[in-house]
């Protein structure tokens, strides 16, 4: 006989999102709720107030749900991915995603595991908070300048990953080594020289290493990458590290052949024409 299943209850992230912000507003600022049955405790919900900064009068409270909800859940998703498979280390990386008004920003300085979606940070494309309990990541400056100055770029992903580090600690970047640097939207992949982080002297730099390319290195930091949307530039944040990693073991043997700069351009518009790849936000 059939083992009859389990009741289940269906609700869609919006809804869910709705019903706890109702409750954790109910609670008084920094209770966890604790939810029982039959008098035993079967869940805990963590108060999004509990491990706030203690100086939140920095902008619109979240009550009666956060919106952007869906994009806030994909940046986290996309952070704790990279983390994952070893892109990013502990708190270090961060990332924006366009939205109407403006964008939406990871937390300073905040582990991914416990973020939840009130915890990213809607800022202006000028860097004015606009809504949220927590700082924006410190590096907001060269995220407010590409999304300005890159209106086609939906996401933007920093990470300070291995072997991209290792790189632009040598102050190089990756040249026509392997066809797929074409995935950064040019012939090869600038190193920005060194300026402190948070700093709107690197966001400039930041600016220049991109200029017509998806991806570039920071000299002594780390890399980033620009998407259509946060999961398009995961992928290309994947694709950079893989080259970086590539191109330090083919430069521990030797120095690298390079295709040409023709050759380049071929592989360029059949990544802009067939590929995947294609029709990125320049
Ligand atoms: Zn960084």
């Amino acid at each position: 006989m059939m083992k009859q299943s389990r009741p289940v209850l269906s609700v869609n992230a919006t809804a869910a999102n709705q019903r706890f912000s109702r409750l954790l507003a109910e609670s008084e600022q920094g209770q966890d709720i604790v939810i029982t049955r039959r008098g035993r405790p079967v869940a805990r919900l963590q108060s999004i107030h509990a491990e706030a900064e203690p100086a939140p009068p920095l902008g619109t409270p979240v009550a009666g749900g956060v919106p952007d909800f869906e994009k806030r859940m994909d940046i986290i998703e996309a952070c704790r991915k990279m983390n994952a498979i070893g892109l990013n280390q502990g708190t270090s990386g961060n990332a924006s995603v366009r939205v109407e008004g403006g964008m939406l920003i990871t937390p300073s300085g905040m582990d991914y595991d416990t973020m939840v979606p009130a915890d990213i940070v809607k800022i202006g494309i000028s860097g004015r908070l606009l809504h949220g309990h927590r700082r924006p990541s410190s590096e907001w400056h060269f995220h407010c300048r590409v999304m300005e100055a890159r209106p086609r770029a939906g996401a933007i992903l920093h990470t300070h990953s291995i072997n991209a580090t290792a790189l632009a600690c040598l102050g190089r970047g990756i040249p026509s080594f392997h066809y797929m640097v074409a995935v950064a939207g040019g012939r090869d992949i600038r190193c920005a020289p060194y300026a402190t982080f948070g700093t709107e002297e690197l966001a400039g730099a930041v600016l220049e290493a991109l200029d017509g390319r998806l991806a570039c290195l920071m000299a002594n930091h780390g890399m980033l990458v620009l998407g259509r949307d946060i999961e398009d530039a995961f992928k290309r944040a994947v694709e950079v590290e893989t080259l970086a990693a590539q191109y330090l073991k083919a430069l521990a043997v030797g120095e690298p052949n390079l295709l040409s700069d023709a050759e380049m351009d071929v592989v360029l518009e059949k990544f802009r024409t067939y590929s995947g790849w294609a029709e990125p936000a320049r």
